[in-house]
């Protein structure tokens, strides 16, 4: 059997975007992912389905491997052939006893590779606003092990080059020992004066940070009750976070917000509420089922092609789509629309109409069906053809006033909002269990689903703050009793974020 293969991969100090490109290929790639506590798991969704994932443990009291162990696993692995990849939080070589790794695996002919991280000791102050390096305050930086007792007689840490010879002191495990750390800098000539910045879980939602000196540090660390992991930057650029704050003051930083539209239409919103600063959870409520009916999905685009209908009208980007697919699998194209005028209900279902080559004529000022009325209310109806091809069991407002106005309405259903029939797991528990602050709902159908996923008990989303894109959806939360604590003006996903960060900014005040 052919020899595997260890990669020792860095995976960064928390933010999953801070793994590198090859970091992730190698976790993409691997049979065996053991990884630490400090590397973040949502990394290991991005390995494949049947991987085998071990849990090396590490707490600062607790090992689950020790690492003897961890070593072994290593060696075992890649004697039997496998891809193995050790995940390792920030750089695998900066404290991570990546070195002993590789030593067990050159003594056991293991051929291994380093894949370098973005290290803690850097990127945690730089997403406190510290720079470790400026070119007025810090030419040189130092990062040591704050784990080693700093009173024992043989300390290998030397403590007066570093006090006096280091501009920036970069202290890692060490939150346990600060009282020490101090003294000893102190004792060795540190000003009691110099700034000192601790920053606990730094890079991820759940980031605090906090500013003193020397000689306030311990105890503003025993206020605040910071603790591990932390990291301690002691120098003159700690007082540049004042001025550089740039992650943990952002309009929803820390705030964990539910995103419960389809999976495929979740990534936008998540990615405009992370650059908030907010930390997306995916629930997926929705799952499009489409249940047309053929015959009756063939006559409508023999109609469109005959120029039997004046208007198609559009209430939703899925009701594009799933059209578009239909018109597709009919062997047509955009073409087939022919004259026939379109309507879309605001600027996401003309956005959908967009992306197939399709330009509204006309689309609602407020996007909901009765701003759709009033977009056509001056048109001419009478004895016009209008197909509204949208999702099953929607409401009949726009129907009723196309009919009033005299216009012959052939709905066309294409889809239902099922819900998913595999629910993400991981999200629901989440929720149950108060681990989710703000939930959001971009329709009716993903409040009513999920509704129906949290089962006979939905009183989870009563801890949490519901904003709806508008008052179609608003009032789909409030009958099913629960508050509306914002509500869009513009019933667009950005429309949505936006109200999120006014809502975040008038709590603040
Ligand atoms: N190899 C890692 C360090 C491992 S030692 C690296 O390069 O980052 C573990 C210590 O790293 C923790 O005790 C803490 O001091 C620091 N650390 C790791 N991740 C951190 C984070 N997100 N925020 C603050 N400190 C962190």
């Amino acid at each position: 059997m052919s020899a595997g293969f260890v990669s020792l991969v860095g995976a960064g100090p928390g933010d999953p975007a801070l793994i590198t490109v090859g970091g992730a290929a190698r976790i993409a790639e691997a049979d065996v992912i053991i990884y630490d506590r400090l590397a973040n798991p949502a990394l290991l969704a991005q390995a494949r389905p049947g991987a085998e994932m071990i849990y090396a443990g590490k707490l600062p009291d607790r090992h689950t491997l020790t690492q003897d162990e961890i070593n072994a696993a290593l060696v075992e692995h890649g004697l039997a052939g496998r891809r193995v990849v050790r995940l390792k939080g920030g750089d695998p070589f900066v404290f991570g006893r990546g070195g002993e790794e590789a030593e067990a695996l050159i003594a056991a002919g293991v051929p291994f590779e380093v894949i370098p991280g973005v290290t803690s000791a850097i990127a945690a102050p730089a997403y406190a606003g510290v720079p470790v390096t400026h070119r007025a305050l810090a030419s040189s930086f130092a990062v040591i092990t704050g784990h080693e007792d700093p009173a024992k007689e043989a300390t290998s840490i030397n403590w007066k080059g570093l006090a006096t010879g280091v501009d920036t002191l970069i202290f890692l495990m060490g939150v346990g020992r600060l009282a020490e750390i101090v003294d000893r800098l102190v004792e060795h000539g540190r000003d009691a004066d110099t700034p000192v910045a601790v920053i606990e879980w730094g890079t991820l939602p759940q980031q605090r940070a906090i500013t003193a000196t020397l000689g306030t540090v311990v105890r503003a660390v025993a206020d605040t009750s910071i603790g591990s992991p932390a990291i301690t930057v002691v120098g003159e650029v700690a007082s540049l976070r004042e001025r550089m704050r740039w992650f943990d003051n952002r309009p929803l930083f820390g705030k964990r917000v539910l995103v419960t539209r389809t999976r495929q239409q979740a990534s936008g919103l998540s990615r405009a509420l992370a650059a908030q600063g907010a930390e997306p959870v995916e629930l997926p409520t929705i799952e499009i089922v489409r249940n047309a009916d053929p015959a009756h999905a063939g006559r409508a685009i023999e109609g469109l092609r005959t120029s039997l209908y004046g208007w198609a009208v559009f209430t939703s980007a899925n009701g594009v789509d799933e059209f578009m697919r239909h018109l597709c699998e009919a062997g047509r194209d955009a073409r087939a629309f022919g004259r026939a005028q379109l309507a879309a209900i605001g600027p996401g279902t003309a956005g959908a109409l967009r992306r197939h080559g399709l330009r509204a004529d006309v689309v609602a000022e407020r996007y909901v069906a009765e701003g759709l009325v009033d977009a056509l209310s001056h048109r001419v109806m009478r004895g016009v053809h209008v197909l509204i091809p949208r999702a099953e069991g929607a409401r009949d407002v726009l129907v009723d006033a196309l009919e009033a106005q005299g216009a012959a309405v052939d709905v066309l259903p294409l889809y239902v909002s099922a819900v998913p029939g595999q629910v993400a797991p991981g999200a629901l528990d989440r929720l149950r269990s108060g681990g989710v602050d703000i939930a959001t709902f971009a329709s009716s159908s993903s409040v009513r689903n999920l509704v129906q996923m949290l089962g006979g008990d939905a009183s989870a989303l009563r801890r949490t703050r519901i904003a709806a894109i508008g008052p179609v959806t608003a009032q789909a939360v409030r009958d099913a009793g629960f508050d509306v604590a914002v509500e869009a003006a513009e019933h667009t996903i950005e429309g949505l974020v936006a109200a999120l960060v006014a809502d975040a900014a008038a709590a603040k005040e």
